[in-house]
This record gives structure tokens, C-alpha cells and sequence, in this order.
């Protein structure tokens, strides 16, 4: 039986990755951790019987003990009880579901231990891409992406150059573009001006993906199409320029490589991450999943369109970061991350969100190749400077 351990198992990704093991019956969930949902939390430890559970706000841990006193669960909080889940000796695999930059250190500390990690929590790599790809190399573990686009990358890599064998894979040769697909989010058409009065309710109605809050907001901002241009940066090792955005507002191609030959290979299906969860959890076999399946007559036609970098800030600023390299995409994640929660509490415009990342990014001096540490201090800077 395979065992994983599931950082962020009450949100979106961790509910979806908990179905697929459902489903399957025979992958065993050795640790959990989340924030604070200890109602939810409770209902997994009972159905999956997991040995260590970590929720990071500490008197939500103590009540959870008390719920679970009568089940064989050791229950921890804060930083130290996310490594600990993220190091739990029995799991081969961390799924990094949690949202933002609290997913980096446990991440870096799984690698280190040797796990194989299928991650979702992008903030990783956008922030420290430059640490983590040699150190994924070193340590022999694979990184196996859930995010749609880049599973869909993934996939596409099959059978090439080292693409079976361990993610960092070493395709980029043959890799003459990413052609990584966006739906455009709920305001794709409009000019700036008609987005100054977006509320939240209006931001969080995705088209065509059911997701969390915060990456539902920065896909309507289109700084998720930005973070997604950094991940793929990494995971993939192209450069910047070697990755197009395509609009596709269907969501049905979930993104495609051109190869140096000029053929272009595509991932299509309907817009389900359990396919992307499922396809890192048993990398490289293909499970059966159940769901609904493209039906091309009912689909007509697909669209296609460039991303609108002049009424959407989001993906220009991501250019900028990248070009600038260093500390300067943890400051753009970092302003996002407040931003966001600040729009959500009703506090800041949406127009503000991107208003907010620029400003940070031009009162940022780059650091070079930044420490973790540094770029824990490049977030505490971004946020304090908010
Ligand atoms: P959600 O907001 O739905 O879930 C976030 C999870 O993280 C919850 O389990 C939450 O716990 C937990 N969490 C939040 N803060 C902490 C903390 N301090 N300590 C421990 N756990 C914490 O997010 P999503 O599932 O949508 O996204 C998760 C990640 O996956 C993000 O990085 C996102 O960009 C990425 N992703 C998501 C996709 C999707 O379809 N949702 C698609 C591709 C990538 P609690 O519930 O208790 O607050």
C-alpha cells in the first residue's frame, strides 16, 4: 500500500486528493494537517485513520485532542506540527495542498527526507524554484505537478528524455514552447475601467473551475496565470520566453508542448482535478476514474485568444518579477497573498490587488539567489511594507 501524507487536507485539493483515495482503496493517509476546519478534520480522522494530524492554530489543536480522545491519533500545531506531518517516517509522498507561502519549509524539509512530493501548493516554487529543483535532483525524488496545466505539460512529456524517469526532467532540449492555457477568468472581455466596482462574490464565480477562495481570486486577477508562468519556469526548465499564454476559455485544453519539430502535443479533458490528484498519486500508471468525458460534438469549437496584458496587471507584473529574478517573485507572491485576503475581507478593490503588487515590486532591491531564510524575510518585508 502506498502511503501519503496531506498538507491542506480541508481545502479543495486535500478533499479532492482524500476522494481519489477513496475511490482507490488502497493508498493509506499516514498524516493530515490544516489551519483551523476541525470539524472536517475530525470527519478524516475517522474515516482515514491517520497517525499524525497538525492544525496550525493551537487551541484548535487542543479541542481536536479532546474530540479524538478516544481514536489512537497524535494531534501537534503551528510550524513544528506541518514539518512533522511533512516528515512523518511511514508516508513515500507529500501532497502540498495548503495555500501560500506557510507550505515552503515543509516542503523543503520532505525533500530533504526523501519524499516524493505531487505538488499543488505553487507558492513553493514560485518563491524558491531555485532551491528546491536541485535539491529534488539531488535527493532522487520526483515532484509531480497536480496543477492542471503543468500535470497536463507533464503528461504531454511522456516518453521523452528523462520525462519518465524523476521530475526535474531534462526534455527542455526538445521543448521549443509551453503553450500553458488560461480560461481568462470571470472578467475576461472587460477594460480596466469596468472592473473598479468588482466585489468578492462577483471575483469568486469562476468559469469553469470549482477551486479555493485565494487561487479563484488570482485567477480572476490573472496573477495565478503569472504564478503558473513561474512554476512551469521550474518544473519544465525553460525560459520565460519560451512560455505562451493562450487563452482558451473552455478550460478543455489544459495546456500543450511544441516540440522542436514543430508538432504540438495537448492534454484535453473536461475541467475535473481529481484527473491531475490521481495521475501524481500513481504516477506513471493510469487509473480508471469516474467522471463525465468530452463529448466533441457538443463542444462545437474551441477559441482561442492572446491573455489582455494591458487591462489585466496580474500577468504583466509576473513577467516583470521573472525578469528581474532573485527575491522579486516571493515580493509579487507575497503582496498577492495580503492583497487578496485584504479583498476578501472587504478592505481593499480589486483593482488594488495588482495596484498593491506593483507598488511592493518597485520599493523591492532584489536579493540574488535568496536563502530560504532571506526569502521568509522578503514575505515579512512585503507584508509588514502592506
Ligand atoms: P483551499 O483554500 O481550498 O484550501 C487550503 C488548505 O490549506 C485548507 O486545508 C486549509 O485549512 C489549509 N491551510 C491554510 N492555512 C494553513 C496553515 N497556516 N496551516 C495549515 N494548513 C493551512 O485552497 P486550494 O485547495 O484551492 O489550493 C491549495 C493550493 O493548491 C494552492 O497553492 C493553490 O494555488 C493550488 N492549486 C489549487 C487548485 C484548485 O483547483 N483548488 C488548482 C491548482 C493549484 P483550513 O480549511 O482549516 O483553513
Amino acid at each position: 500500500m502506498k502511503k501519503i501524507a496531506i498538507l491542506g487536507s480541508t481545502g479543495s485539493i486535500g478533499t479532492q486528493t482524500l476522494e481519489v483515495v477513496r475511490a482507490n482503496g488502497d493508498i493509506q493517509v499516514t498524516a493530515l494537517a490544516a489551519g483551523s476546519n476541525i470539524s472536517l478534520l475530525e470527519k478524516q480522522i475517522r474515516e482515514f485513520k491517520p497517525k499524525l494530524v497538525c492544525v496550525w492554530d493551537e487551541n484548535k489543536a487542543k479541542e481536536l485532542k479532546l474530540c479524538t480522545a478516544d481514536l489512537f491519533v497524535e494531534i501537534c500545531s503551528g510550524m513544528e506540527g506541518l514539518i512533522k506531518v511533512a516528515l512523518e517516517p511511514e508516508s513515500e509522498l507529500l501532497v502540498t495542498a495548503i495555500v501560500g507561502m506557510i507550505g515552503l519549509r515543509p516542503t523543503i524539509a520532505a525533500i530533504e527526507a526523501g519524499k516524493d512530493i505531487a505538488l499543488a501548493n505553487k507558492e513553493t516554487l514560485v518563491t524558491a524554484g531555485h532551491l528546491i529543483m536541485p535539491l529534488a535532483k539531488e535527493k532522487k525524488i520526483k515532484i509531480l505537478p497536480v496543477d492542471s496545466e503543468h500535470s497536463a505539460i507533464f503528461q504531454c512529456l511522456q516518453g521523452r528524455n528523462g520525462s519518465d524517469a524523476c521530475v526535474p526532467c531534462n526534455s527542455s532540449s526538445e521543448i521549443e514552447k509551453i503553450l500553458l492555457t488560461a480560461s481568462g477568468g470571470p472578467f475576461r472581455g472587460l477594460a480596466k475601467e469596468q472592473m473598479r466596482e468588482i466585489k468578492p462574490e462577483d471575483a469568486l464565480k469562476h468559469p469553469s473551475w470549482s477551486m479555493g477562495r485565494k487561487i479563484t481570486i488570482d485567477s480572476a486577477t490573472m496573477v495565478n496565470k503569472g504564478l503558473e508562468v513561474m512554476e512551469a519556469k521550474w518544473l519544465f526548465g525553460v525560459e520565460p520566453s519560451d512560455i505562451t499564454v493562450v487563452v482558451q476559455p473552455k478550460s478543455i485544453i489544459h495546456s500543450m508542448v511544441q516540440f522542436r519539430d514543430g508538432a504540438v502535443m495537448a492534454q484535453l479533458g473536461t475541467p475535473d482535478m481529481k484527473l491531475p490528484i490521481q495521475y501524481a498519486l500513481y504516477y506513471p500508471e493510469r487509473r480508471s476514474l469516474k467522471g463525465e468525458r468530452l463529448d466533441f460534438w457538443k463542444l462545437g469549437g474551441l477559441i482561442f485568444e492572446k491573455p489582455d496584458m494591458e487591462n489585466f496587471d496580474g500577468l504583466r507584473l509576473a513577467y516583470q518579477a521573472i525578469h528581474k529574478g532573485g527575491s522579486m517573485p516571493t515580493v509579487y507572491n507575497a503582496a498577492n497573498e495580503l492583497a487578496v485576503h485584504d479583498f476578501l475581507e472587504g478592505r481593499l478593490s480589486f483593482l488594488g490587488i495588482t495596484e498593491r503588487i506593483e507598488a511592493a515590486m518597485e520599493a523591492h532591491h532584489v536579493i540574488e539567489n535568496p536563502s530560504v531564510e532571506e526569502i521568509l524575510e522578503t514575505e515579512r518585508w512585503a507584508v509588514g511594507r502592506a
